[in-house]
């Protein structure tokens, strides 16, 4: 296992593709140091006794130890230690930790590369290559990033019916080393500061969409790969620090006609595991979720009843109603996570065939539980920050500059007019404002939200999950059961 030094030292090598703003930029750009100080916890983690066996595991490839962000799941208990663990790390920072779609991604292709190696028309070795891969990606302690989401163009449109073929990744031509690939997916996040992009498609594929159903790993640094980066860093400090500095990137990671040699081809052109990548990179990732919204629900509520108590109002109903309410979602988010780990199986849903045995054997989540607690947490986000905003009242909107609050001609009239609670000290209380708009008023915080909300896959994805997946029949049966009416 690295540590975060190493993994710094790695990024420190890797070839020039970044663009921001105009320019071209390294990985180790000080724009970059705020995620890279996120992600540098998931190496510091392992070597630290109190997270090491939660952040650690045994590769089932190697037997070696592993950091757990490169774990195959092999039983219910690895999904409940990869709830945990998320669950941990994101209190650790008060946001996203950043390498779950790394590991929601080896995940899913673990089970696809196996099931696509037997099809008849299977281009490559995909598995074998696929556990060539892996074994490395464990060894060297890599973190990989998941492009899934395609620029997708006319939204109404599928992919081969698109005016431009290229707006979703597809392959352009095949050669007998390799297939060269072209198009862009968007939004992905840390690919600027990760090792590897794991490939996948969007959506399920029709016979005639064989050029989409992809599945690779390039280097993030890799020829013909352009990323055109977007940082999300909170405004620097000269007197209040921060107990922790964190940020986090995503970039459009264009394919400018990529040449992919065979060995990192885990899929191609086999549309119905391209179909079942798409449905498990996200079910993988949904799981995530419920590690990680119960972790922003921790900090919601922390900030909810600091802000009560800093206005003297937490006794009051309308905030114990609402304090209520978040505690609900949070934990309700993280019971669903804990179901579905608790029935996860090695199986899939397949559309017209219900849940089959799927992959070598790797460990899949309940899929109707994993979306229950996505949707439910993920809808949730905006009406927490409204929950925020009723507490907190106008406060954090206009508070005052960093500077204005240490000049000498303003301070102590400041610090007089902020006191809202004489048992808080007033430094306290301010350091605690700067920290609530830093979360519900930045610009980092606007993008967080979108993120919360449309990430692993729009509410509407997972209702459709759910409700095409769930025996709704058998409820009807109960009602004409107890109805007296006539059996199904
Ligand atoms: C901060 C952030 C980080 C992210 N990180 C990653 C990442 O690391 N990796 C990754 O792969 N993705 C990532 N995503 C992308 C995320 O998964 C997508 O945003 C999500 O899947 C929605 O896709 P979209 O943004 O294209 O929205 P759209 O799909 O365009 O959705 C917009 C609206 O259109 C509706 N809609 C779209 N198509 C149809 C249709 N055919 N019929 C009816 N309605 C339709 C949707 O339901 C929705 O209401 C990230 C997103 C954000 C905001």
């Amino acid at each position: 296992m690295r540590t975060r030094e190493q993994y710094f030292q790695g990024l420190s090598k890797m070839n020039r593709n970044l663009y921001s703003n105009g320019e071209k930029i390294d990985r180790l750009d000080e724009r970059q140091e705020a995620a890279l100080n996120v992600l540098g916890l998931t190496f510091d983690a392992v070597w630290d006794d109190e997270s090491k066996d939660l952040c650690t595991a045994t590769s089932h490839l190697t037997g070696e130890t592993i950091n757990r962000f490169t774990h195959i799941h092999q039983d219910p208990v690895d999904l409940h230690k990869k709830q945990d663990m998320t669950r941990y790390l994101c209190n650790k920072v008060g946001q996203c930790i950043q390498r779950c779609m790394g590991v929601d991604a080896a995940n899913a292709i673990h089970a696809v590369s196996y099931m696509a190696q037997q099809s008849p028309d299977a281009k490559t070795a995909y598995h074998d290559n696929w556990l060539n891969w892996l074994e490395k990606f464990q060894a060297d302690d890599l973190v990989g990033c998941c492009a899934q989401t395609d620029v997708k163009g006319e939204r109404m449109k599928r992919p081969a019916e698109q005016t431009d073929p290229d707006m979703y990744v597809h392959v352009v031509e095949e050669r007998s080393g390799g297939i060269v690939v072209r198009g862009a997916k968007v939004h992905i996040s840390e690919a600027s500061i990760a090792d590897e992009i794991l490939v996948v498609p969007t959506r399920a594929l029709k016979s005639n969409e064989k050029d989409y159903a992809l599945c690779f790993a390039v280097p993030a640094d890799h020829d013909g790969v352009k990323q055109v980066v977007h940082f999300h860093n909170l405004r620097k400090r000269d007197h209040y620090q921060r107990g922790i500095e964190v940020g986090y990137t995503d970039s459009y990671v264009i394919f400018d006609d990529c040449f992919v040699p065979w060995e990192r081809v885990f899929t191609c052109g086999e549309q119905d595991h391209g179909g079942v990548a798409a449905l498990l990179f996200a079910l993988f990732h949904r799981h995530s979720y419920s590690g990680c919204k119960p972790a922003m629900l921790d900090y919601v509520i922390g900030l909810a009843a600091l802000a009560a108590e800093i206005n003297g109002i937490e006794k009051t109903p309308h905030v114990r109603e609402m304090l209520s309410e978040l505690i609900m979602t949070g934990e309700l988010g993280y019971a669903a996570g804990y179901t579905s780990s608790a029935l996860g199986k090695a199986e899939v849903y397949i559309p017209g065939m219900g849940f089959l045995p799927y992959g070598p054997g790797n460990c899949i989540p309940h899929s109707i539980y994993a979306n229950v607690g996505r949707c439910l947490t993920g809808e949730a986000v905006f009406h927490e920050q409204e929950i925020l905003c009723n507490i907190a009242g106008g406060m954090p909107a206009t508070f005052p500059y960093e500077k204005d609050l240490t000049s000498p001609e303003t301070k102590e009239l400041l610090e007089k007019y902020l006191m809202r609670n004489p048992n808080i000290p007033v430094e306290e209380q301010i350091k605690f404002w700067l920290n609530f708009v830093d979360f519900a008023l930045s610009g980092s915080s606007g993008s967080m939200l979108y993120g919360a909300y449309h990430g692993g896959g729009s509410p509407i994805m997972e209702q459709i999950a759910i409700t095409s997946q769930y025996d709704i029949e058998s409820k009807k049966d109960i009602v004409r059961r107890l109805a007296g009416m006539k059996p199904r």
